[in-house]
């Protein structure tokens, strides 16, 4: 089975508990306004890899607590997914997924599969005129985190980081997480 992806980053701290894999996936349907992701929108080949091709290279990370999908809309691919989600788990990893749909609207067996490879949800459409400004791994202040299992518990948002910076080898920099208005803007 295959992936569509937009891009990997195989470590992060601002992308949920511990340092993680992420994993964007290309192609949302939802549109929201102000997306901060919009070249992940559109469903066109970009990044296509086989599932155990990129469950080896998540395995193949050292020191790594778990991966992390988002976009784009991890839902919209979730069968593949959530075999990676089973793979990963068993080697001991967790499973973390932002989702622009809310927990009731994923009603199909491809989402409850995803699901049941998932340890924590954080789920809602982004809204630009509700920023969470320093909520842990929220865009909007709508967006609900769910713990899915006992693996992880509220105290897990007191140590979330809230914003990395990145520097790839080709000299670009990739800013991920989730910072207030105030660090982007620069205002104290
Ligand atoms: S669900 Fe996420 S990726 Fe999709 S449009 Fe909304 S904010 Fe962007």
């Amino acid at each position: 089975m295959r992936l569509n992806l937009a891009r990997t980053l195989p470590r992060s701290a601002a992308n949920g508990p511990g340092e993680r894999f992420v994993v964007w996936v290309q192609g949302c349907p939802l549109g929201c306004r102000g997306c901060w992701n919009p070249d992940t929108w559109a469903f066109r080949r970009r990044e296509v890899t086989e599932v155990a091709d990129l469950v080896a290279r998540i395995r193949a990370t050292p020191g790594i607590e778990g991966v992390t999908f988002t976009g784009g809309e991890p839902f919209a691919q979730a069968r593949a997914l959530a075999e990676v989600g089973r793979a990963v788990r068993a080697a001991g990893l967790s499973v973390f997924v932002f989702s622009g749909y809310e927990l009731a609207e994923l009603a199909t067996e491809a989402h409850r599969a995803l699901l049941a490879a998932t340890d924590v949800l954080v789920a809602g459409r982004y809204v630009e005129s509700d920023r969470a400004e320093g909520l842990p791994w929220r865009g909007s202040s709508n967006q609900r985190v769910h713990f899915l299992t006992a693996r992880y518990g509220p105290a897990a948002l007191d140590d979330a980081a809230e914003v990395e910076f990145h520097i790839d080898p080709d000299g670009s920099l990739t800013v991920t997480g989730f910072p207030r208005s105030s660090l982007l803007l620069g205002e104290h």
